[in-house]
């Protein structure tokens, strides 16, 4: 037997063996069913960029003149430039 004919065979053998392995292949997948692709998963929407609030978040007090809200620290406002008074009146 021929180093060639082996060869040949060999070849023969492998792809024989291929075809096999595909269609058995092909039946189970199409007997099992491949599991569906679980859906993708809807994309949330892109979030929208949030208002800027101009709240009271943290340590703010709002302006008596124009009713901006400002951070307590601030000595005056930002916004008209009312002088804030410095001693909160909390009862
Ligand atoms: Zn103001």
């Amino acid at each position: 037997m021929g180093l060639l004919l082996k060869i040949i065979l060999f070849g023969v053998a492998v792809w024989a063996a291929w075809k096999t392995f595909h269609r058995w292949k092909s039946l189970f997948d199409r007997f099992v069913g491949k599991p569906d692709p679980p859906p993708a998963a809807p994309r949330p929407p892109p979030a929208e960029p949030l208002p800027v609030r101009r709240g009271p978040v943290e340590d703010t007090v709002q302006c008596a003149g124009c009713g901006a809200y400002l951070p307590a620290s601030a000595e005056k406002c930002s916004q008209c430039g009312r002088p804030q008074p410095q001693g909160r009146s909390s009862t």
